[in-house]
C-alpha cells in the first residue's frame, strides 16, 4: 500500500483553517486527518507550516505554457495542462473557441487522446470539455472569431455532440438565439451543463433561459448584456439576471484585470460564496513571458499582445482572454477583494466540483476523498501539487 503523511500544515477546510494539522494519504485517497505529528506512514512530507488546500479546479481555460487546446495537438494539450498544474490546477476543463466543425473535431480528438493516454496519471484530471460557442451572439463575440459563429439547429448541435464522443461537459451558449432554449431542454438531461454567455439577452430572455435549464453564467460582466435605456426605460440584461438568481453559478475571471475590486466585491455580495466559480479563461500566454501570442489555433489564431498581466487585442480596446493561473485568482480574491482564504479556495475547489458533479470525491479535504492537494505559502505561491496521491510538482 502506497501511503504517506503530509505533516505540519495549515489545512484550508470549507469552514476555516485548521492549524498545525496533518493528512494521511493512502492509495491515492485521503485516509485521515489529524494534528501535526499524530499520523504515521512509511514516508512523511514536511509541510513546513504551509497551507494545504484541495487541488484547484478550472472550468474555463483555453491554454497556457505557449500552447492552446485549439492547436488540436496532444503534445500542445499536455503543455497547456502542465503549465496550469504548476500553479495548482489538478482538474481542468479544456475550453474551445468558435471554429468550423472539422477543426473542432480535431481539437476534441487531441484532448480525448490525452485524457485516455497511459501517461494521463500524473497530469490534471480532464472531466470533459467546455465548448465556448459556436452558438453565441456575434454582437458579443469578444475575442471569438465572428466568422465561425453559428445559430443553433438540431443538425448543427448533433454534429458537434457526435464529435465530442460523450466528453461534452459545459456549453456556453447565448440563450436569446432562436432554439437555444430548446437545445438546452433537450440536452441537459444528458448531463451537459448550459452556461449563458457571449450574449445580448434581455433580462426576460435570461430569466427564461434559467427557467429552461441554464445553470451557469460565463465570465460575468465580460461579453454579456447589462442595463440599456430604451425610450428612457432602463432594461436590465443577462448580467443582472445572473447576479440576482440564487440558482445560477457565476464564472468570475478574478485575474485582477478583467474586473476591478469594486466589481469583485459586488459579485461576492450578490452571489455569496457558494455560487461563484473562479475561472482563468487563460490563453496560451499563461505562465509565459510578455510578448506576442496567437489566440486560438496556429492556423487561424488572432494575434494578441500580452503585457501588464493581460492579453490585449491589437486594437487596444478589448481584452483577449487572461494569462492568469488558478493561484493568481485565489491571490486576487483574498488580497484585492478581501475574501477570507477558505472562501476564495472554495470558489476554486468545492464550488466547481459541485457544478460538474464531482462533489462526492473532489474539492474538499475530507476522508475518502481523492488526494488532489496543493501546498502554498501566504502569498499563494504554489510549492507542491499532488494528484491522486502522486506528487506532480
Ligand atoms: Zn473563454
Amino acid at each position: 500500500m502506497n501511503s504517506f503523511v503530509i505533516d505540519n500544515v495549515d489545512l484550508v477546510l470549507e469552514d476555516g483553517i485548521r492549524e498545525r494539522a496533518a493528512v494521511l494519504v493512502e492509495d491515492g485517497a485521503i485516509a485521515s486527518i489529524g494534528d501535526a505529528g499524530s499520523l504515521k506512514a512509511d514516508e512523511t512530507v514536511d509541510g513546513e507550516g504551509l497551507y494545504l488546500s484541495p487541488g484547484f479546479i478550472d472550468l474555463h481555460v483555453h491554454g497556457g505554457g505557449g500552447a492552446d487546446f485549439m492547436d488540436a495537438d496532444p503534445a500542445a494539450c499536455r503543455t497547456a495542462i502542465r503549465a496550469h498544474m504548476e500553479h495548482g490546477t489538478t482538474t481542468i476543463v479544456p475550453t474551445t473557441l468558435c471554429a468550423e466543425d472539422g477543426e473542432l473535431a480535431r481539437v476534441f480528438e487531441a484532448i480525448i487522446a490525452v485524457k485516455y493516454s497511459d501517461d494521463a496519471k500524473g497530469l490534471p484530471h480532464i472531466p470533459g470539455l467546455h465548448l465556448e460557442g459556436p452558438f453565441v451572439n456575434p454582437a458579443e463575440a469578444g475575442a471569438q472569431d465572428p466568422e465561425y459563429i453559428k445559430t443553433p439547429s438540431r443538425e448543427a448541435w448533433e454534429k458537434i455532440i457526435r464529435a465530442a464522443r460523450g466528453e461534452l461537459l459545459i456549453w456556453t451558449v447565448a440563450p436569446e438565439l432562436e432554439d437555444a432554449d430548446r437545445m438546452c431542454r433537450e440536452l441537459r438531461d444528458d448531463g451537459i451543463i448550459f452556461s449563458a454567455g457571449h450574449s445580448r439577452a434581455t433580462y426576460d430572455e435570461a430569466v427564461r433561459a434559467y427557467d429552461s435549464g441554464f445553470t451557469m453564467a460565463t465570465h460575468v460582466y465580460s461579453s454579456m448584456s447589462t442595463i440599456v435605456r430604451i425610450r428612457g426605460e432602463r432594461v436590465p440584461g443577462l448580467l443582472e439576471a445572473s447576479l440576482l438568481r440564487d440558482d445560477v453559478t457565476c464564472e468570475v475571471i478574478a485575474d485582477g484585470r478583467h474586473l476591478p475590486e469594486p466589481l469583485l466585491r459586488t459579485i461576492v455580495r450578490m452571489k455569496g460564496t457558494d455560487k461563484i466559480v473562479l475561472v482563468t479563461d487563460a490563453m496560451r500566454g499563461a505562465g509565459m513571458p510578455d510578448g506576442e501570442y496567437l489566440l486560438g489555433s496556429y492556423k487561424r489564431g488572432q494575434r494578441v499582445l500580452v503585457f501588464d498581466g493581460i492579453a490585449h487585442m491589437p486594437d487596444g480596446i478589448s481584452f483577449a482572454g487572461s494569462v492568469a493561473t488558478a493561484d493568481r485568482l485565489v491571490r486576487v480574491m483574498t488580497k484585492v477583494a478581501g475574501v477570507p482564504l477558505p472562501d476564495a479556495v472554495k470558489m476554486m475547489t468545492k464550488n466547481p466540483a459541485r457544478e460538474i458533479g464531482l462533489s462526492d470525491r473532489r474539492g474538499v479535504i475530507k476522508e475518502g476523498y481523492e488526494a488532489d492537494l496543493v501546498l502554498f505559502d501566504g502569498d499563494i505561491n504554489i510549492r507542491s501539487v499532488f494528484i491522486g496521491g502522486e506528487r506532480t510538482v
